[in-house]
């Protein structure tokens, strides 16, 4: 998939724009590849994502990297909800096969919250823990929705990174460098299909970060860096109980101005908000609608709205379906300016192929369902409830969440570790 696809292979050791040492792959998406690099300027060591060098996910890059830029400008440091929206340190262009591949240099991240939920036993997380990630999501949409007037369109577990320490970092360089100087071949996670050969050559490349690794290395405890590796322990740890857990929002890739007039459909579809189901244009209000559906699946382990395809119906019709189950009726207003209402509505304001929705209400599939007390499902659902408004105008934002009784009295500190004991 390398070259062909677009993407660019990078051997381990490389230096990139003078700068950048390739220490390890990260990760990868649709339409980019991240890598770990020691900034050899700064002496840090940094997350680089290249991004495919096809005109389509150039232009795309540049409008992230754009975005980034004027987020940046925005507001001070002081600003919580700035500092927990991913930073760009920097940016640059590498020459590829099909055209050029635009670099976005960021702080390294740990795994997105998708790796804290445990959807098969569809087990949530402690609710002190939801409170704090959503509570720190909402900051963040505060800051980008009122100061930087930008919807994200694309708020998911995916997008949400937790941070890490400087110990867990260095401890993915180590690795590496253990690897290499051990004999063994590196992990297929940590580079490009085909490369995991160590030989003489890559030693001499890694000579100056072996040395930064090593002699960086402060503790003896070498176990303190393997646990701050074991999600699954971080995983289990953040079920039981609360931990200070610090997040930042990432991928800006879709993020557009409010009030752009944008006629492609936004959204992942489970949070996916109803005007974009209709077309019927989108607001802030939008990315306020995924995160309930992002605080609900954190909570519970499942997905609030999983349309499907069925005999009777497509899947947006039955993802309405859903959504006025929990919500309530479609408002008339709303069905007005869509511009696929037709295709989902007839005029009397019923599903064409669903018929009439009963609605059960949150609360209730919190206690039947969720396995919560009624007390606990009452607050929680009052709290979601807001936000799941099918009028957008009607959602509170971002800044009117934050003062909800739910969050309200929410504390926790900003330590960035996630795998020190309680
Ligand atoms: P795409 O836009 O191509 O989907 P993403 O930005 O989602 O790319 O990144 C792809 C993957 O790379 C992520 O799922 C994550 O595992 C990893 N990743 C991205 N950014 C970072 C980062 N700053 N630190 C560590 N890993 C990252
Ligand atoms: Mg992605």
């Amino acid at each position: 998939e390398y070259n062909e696809g677009g993407y660019l292979a990078l051997e381990i050791g490389r230096i990139l724009d003078n700068r950048y040492q390739v220490v390890r792959k990260l990760g990868w998406g649709v339409f980019s590849t991240v890598w770990m690099c020691w900034d050899m300027e700064t002496g840090e060591f940094v997350a680089l994502k290249i991004v495919k060098d096809l005109e389509c996910d150039r232009v795309i890059a540049l409008g992230e990297v754009a975005m980034l830029r004027s987020i940046q400008e925005r507001g001070t440091e002081e600003d919580v909800g700035k500092s927990t929206i991913v930073s760009l340190r920097n940016s640059f262009s590498l020459p590829g096969e099909n055209g050029v591949h635009v670099c976005m240099v960021f702080d390294v991240l740990g795994k997105n919250l998708l790796s804290l939920v445990d959807y098969e036993g569809n087990k949530g997380i402690h609710l002190k823990n939801v409170k704090s990630i959503i509570k720190q999501v909402l900051e963040a949409l505060s800051f980008l929705h009122e100061k930087c007037h930008v919807v994200h369109t694309d708020l998911k577990p995916e997008n949400v990174f937790l941070c890490v320490d400087s110990d867990y970092v260095r401890k993915l360089a180590l690795d590496v460098v253990e690897r290499v100087w051990s004999g063994q071949p590196l992990a297929t996670s940590m580079v490009c299909a085909g490369s995991r050969r160590v030989d003489s050559g890559l030693r001499c490349r890694l000579r100056l970060l072996k040395k930064v690794v090593e002699g960086g290395w402060s503790g003896g405890d070498r176990g303190g860096w393997g646990r701050s590796l074991e999600w699954a322990r971080l995983r289990d740890s953040v079920a039981r109980g609360p931990r200070s857990l610090r997040v930042k929002l990432g991928d800006f890739g879709n993020a557009v101005p409010v009030g752009y007039d944008y006629k492609c459909t936004i959204q992942t579809e489970p949070y996916r908000a109803p005007e974009v189901i209709l077309g019927a244009g989108f607001g802030c209000s939008a990315d306020i609608w995924s995160v309930a559906c992002l605080a609900f699946e954190l909570a519970t382990g499942t997905v609030l709205f999983e349309p499907t395809k069925s005999q009777s119906a497509t899947r947006p019709e039955n993802h309405l379906a859903c959504i006025m189950q929990v919500c309530g009726p479609v408002p008339y207003g709303l069905r007005l300016r869509g511009r696929h209402t037709f295709r989902y509505f007839t005029k009397f304001g019923t599903l064409k192929h669903l018929g009439k929705v009963k609605k059960i209400g949150l609360k209730q599939i919190l206690v039947n369902e969720c396995g919560f007390r009624k007390k606990s499902a009452g607050e929680f659902s009052d709290f979601l409830q807001a936000m799941l408004n099918v009028d957008p105008a009607k959602r509170p934002t971002a800044t009117q969440c934050l003062r909800h009784p739910w969050l309200a009295g929410q504390r926790y500190n900003y330590r960035a570790t996630p795998l020190d004991e309680e």
